[in-house]
């Protein structure tokens, strides 16, 4: 399994394409479309398993429609955030430069599952509600999709009204409990790994020490 992360879009997010073979998944399809694209033919995928958003923010799903269109797959996210998906509308076109439709396609997720890959590894979802109350963290063999719940060095917003700070800590001790070690691929900014994050994260390092 291998992945490659797609970056644009007018915050910078990180899209991932995940994949083995001629078979991938795409998170957080919110890096501009033309470079989702071509880093897919270029990597020779041709069909895709699954579109799946760490959480509803429209950076993070702002192609979700045109690529499950694209590959016959629905958008998979947790129920808590398919509101989400719609509620920023207006922001998301005016930073975009371009119409945005909101995923029309949805598969809501409603609890913590393993879900079948046809390679040697499952898909956990595990839900970190904080940074709004659908986020999910999605672990995937020895990588860890972490979206705006934890980044290097920091964690995401908790100031929005469908955040929660009190969730946040709750679900950051939920990463830090995991097993071993994991490469995190955040939905911004650089990726790094768990154990780094235990060491070096100021706002994992309290919770560490508790
Ligand atoms: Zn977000
Ligand atoms: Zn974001």
């Amino acid at each position: 399994m291998n992945y490659i992360k797609i970056v644009g879009g007018p915050l910078q997010t990180n899209t991932y394409l995940i994949y083995e073979g001629e078979i991938g998944i795409i998170v957080d399809p919110g890096a501009y479309f033309d470079r989702i694209d071509d880093a897919i033919k270029r990597i020779g995928v041709n069909r895709i398993l699954y579109i799946i958003a760490t959480h509803g923010h429209f950076d993070h799903i702002f192609y979700a429609n045109k690529l499950s269109k694209n590959f016959n797959v629905p958008l998979m996210i947790h129920e808590l955030d398919v509101n989400l998906t719609r509620r920023y509308s207006d922001l998301a076109e005016s930073m975009y430069c371009e119409v945005f439709i909101p995923p029309e396609n949805i598969k809501p997720i409603s609890s913590e599952c393993a879900i079948k890959l046809p390679w040697d590894v499952d898909m956990n979802i595990i839900h970190t509600p904080g940074h709004t109350m659908g986020s999910i963290c999605i672990a995937i063999g020895n990588i860890l999709l972490t979206g705006d719940t934890l980044f290097k060095n920091s964690i995401g917003r908790v100031d929005f009204d469908e955040s929660s700070e009190d969730d946040m800590w709750k679900s950051l001790r939920k990463l830090i409990e995991l097993d071993g070690d994991y490469i995190v691929l955040p939905g911004h900014g650089e990726i790094t790994t768990m154990k780094r994050e235990l060491k070096e994260n100021p706002y994992l390092k309290g919770l560490w020490d508790l």
